[in-house]
C-alpha cells in the first residue's frame, strides 16, 4: 500500500483473516439475537486485539491509533459490533484511564482490558446529552470515601462491561469542584443496570441505563488529570477524541463491506438479459461509493496519525471531528445506495445489507452528534467561542 508500513499491511492482513473467519460468519445471528458475542471477544483477546493499545509497561502492545483503526475497519466490514467492540476495548474510558490514571489505576484498566472487557463511559443522562455538563449525577466526598448519586443513560455495554469509567459532579463540603471520572465496577453495591433501549441497529450490544443509589467509592477510584478536576472533564474528554475516531472507523468499515457486497451483487444479478452492472447509473452510483469510502478513510488515517503529534498522544480534535461528521454521513448515505442496488433481496433480513444500514445509522448521534461536531469545527475555523446557552454571552470570558 501506498500509505501502510509492511508491518501495518500485515497486522490489517491478519485482521481481515480472523475477521472473516469469526466475525463475519455470526453477524446474523448476533443481530437477530441480540446478545453480545462473547465468541468472537474471546477470538479478539486471543489475536490481541483488546488492549492492543496498552502500553508495553503494561503488558500491552503499545499499538498507535492507527493501527488500531486498521483492525477496527476490517472487522466492522465484516460486523459492526465487532467493530465496535475493538474500538472500546482500546479508546475511550481505558485510554483515558491510562493516560491521566496513577499506576494503580492504569494497571488495573489495562488488566481489564487485556482479559476481553469492553469497558463502559457513562457520560450522557436523560437531560444532559448535547449538553453533557449539565449532567447532575454527583460525587460527595464523605470521610474516605466518594458517594455517587444519579442516572445514566444510552450507556454501551450495560450491563456486559465490567469496568466503568462514571462521569459526575465531584463535591467537597457542599461545594462543586468540577466533573470528575470514577472507576466503578459491575457488581458493586449502588451500581444498577437499567433498562435496555430496543436499538435500530447494532444490536449485539447493550444500550441500557445506569442507577447510582449511593455508590460507595473509595477516594483512589478519582481519576485526575493534570488539568486538576476543575478543568478536569476537558482533560479527560481528550480521551475522547481518539473514540471519535474509532466510531468513524467503524462507520467506514460497515460502508466498506456494504459497497462490497454491492459489487458483487451488480455483477451477478441480470436484468433485460445482462448483468446489471453493465448499467450506467449503477456504474457511477458505485464510483461516488468508492470516492466517498476513500476520502473517509484517508480523513480517518490523517486523524488517527496525528495522536502520534500531539501532546496530549490523542487525535487532534479539529480532524477527529471532522473525520467523524464525513465517515457517518458517508456511511448512512453509502449503506442505503447499496440496498438500493440489491433491490428487493437487499430489503430482505436474509441479506446483510439491511443490517449495514441499520448499524450505520447511528455514528451521527453517539459520541457528539454531527451537529455538535460541526459547532465544534466552525469553532475552530472561526477562531470563536459561541456559547450554546441563552445566558452563556453574559458569562462568556468568566
Ligand atoms: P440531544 O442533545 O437531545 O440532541 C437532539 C438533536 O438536537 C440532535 O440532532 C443534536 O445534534 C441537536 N442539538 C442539540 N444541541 C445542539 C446545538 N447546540 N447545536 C446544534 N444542534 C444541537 N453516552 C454515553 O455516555 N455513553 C455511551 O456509551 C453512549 N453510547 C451510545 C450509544 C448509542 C447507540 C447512542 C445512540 C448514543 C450513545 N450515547 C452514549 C449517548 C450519546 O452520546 C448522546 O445520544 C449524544 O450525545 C446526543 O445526546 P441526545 O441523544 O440527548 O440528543
Amino acid at each position: 500500500s501506498l500509505f501502510l508500513t509492511p508491518d501495518q499491511s500485515a497486522l490489517k492482513t491478519r485482521a481481515r483473516a480472523l475477521a472473516e473467519h469469526v466475525a463475519r460468519p455470526s453477524a446474523a445471528q448476533t443481530d437477530r439475537t441480540e446478545e453480545y458475542p462473547l465468541d468472537v471477544v474471546a477470538s479478539l483477546s486471543e489475536a490481541g486485539f483488546m488492549g492492543m493499545s496498552v502500553p508495553e509497561d503494561l503488558a500491552g502492545q503499545g499499538a498507535t491509533c492507527f493501527d488500531v483503526a486498521l483492525v477496527v475497519e476490517e472487522f466492522a466490514r465484516c460486523c459492526g459490533v465487532s467493530g465496535r467492540i475493538v474500538v472500546e476495548g482500546n479508546m475511550g474510558a481505558v485510554g483515558a484511564i491510562i493516560a491521566y490514571g496513577t499506576p494503580e489505576q492504569r494497571e488495573t484498566a489495562a488488566r481489564y482490558v487485556l482479559s476481553g472487557d469492553k469497558p463502559a463511559i457513562c457520560i450522557t443522562e436523560p437531560g444532559a446529552g448535547s449538553a453533557a455538563t449539565e449532567m447532575t449525577t454527583t460525587a460527595e466526598r464523605k470521610g474516605d470515601s466518594w458517594v455517587l448519586n444519579g442516572s445514566k443513560h444510552w450507556i454501551t455495554g450495560g450491563g456486559v462491561s465490567r469496568l466503568h469509567l462514571i462521569f459526575a459532579r465531584v463535591m467537597e463540603g457542599g461545594v462543586f469542584k468540577g466533573i470528575g471520572g470514577f472507576m466503578a465496577y459491575l457488581g458493586e453495591t449502588g451500581l444498577i443496570i437499567g433498562a435496555r433501549e430496543p436499538t435500530m441497529g447494532l444490536r449485539g450490544i447493550p444500550e441500557t441505563a445506569v442507577h447510582f443509589d449511593n455508590l460507595v467509592l473509595p477516594l483512589d477510584r478519582l481519576i485526575t488529570p493534570p488539568e486538576g478536576i476543575k478543568r478536569g472533564f476537558s482533560g479527560l474528554m481528550n480521551a475522547y477524541n481518539a473514540q471519535r475516531v474509532g466510531a468513524a472507523t467503524v462507520a467506514l468499515g460497515i460502508a466498506q463491506g456494504a459497497f462490497e457486497a454491492a459489487c458483487a451483487h451488480v455483477k451477478k444479478r441480470e436484468q433485460f438479459g445482462r448483468p446489471i452492472a453493465e448499467f450506467q447509473g449503477l456504474q457511477w452510483m458505485l464510483a461516488d461509493m468508492s470516492i466517498q469510502i476513500d476520502a473517509a478513510r484517508m480523513m480517518i488515517w490523517r486523524a488517527a496519525k496525528s495522536a502520534d503529534h500531539e501532546p496530549s498522544g490523542f487525535p487532534d480534535p479539529m480532524l477527529a471531528a471532522q473525520a467523524k461528521v464525513f465517515a457517518s454521513e458517508m456511511a448512512v448515505k453509502v449503506t442505503n445506495d447499496a440496498l438500493q442496488l440489491h433491490g428487493a433481496s437487499g430489503y430482505s433480513r436474509n441479506t446483510p445489507v439491511e443490517r449495514m444500514v441499520r448499524d450505520a445509522r447511528m455514528f451521527t448521534i453517539g459520541g457528539g452528534t454531527a451537529q455538535m461536531l460541526r459547532n465544534l469545527v466552525a469553532g475552530k475555523v472561526l477562531d470563536m467561542k459561541t456559547p450554546q446557552t441563552r445566558g452563556g454571552y453574559a458569562r462568556a470570558g468568566d
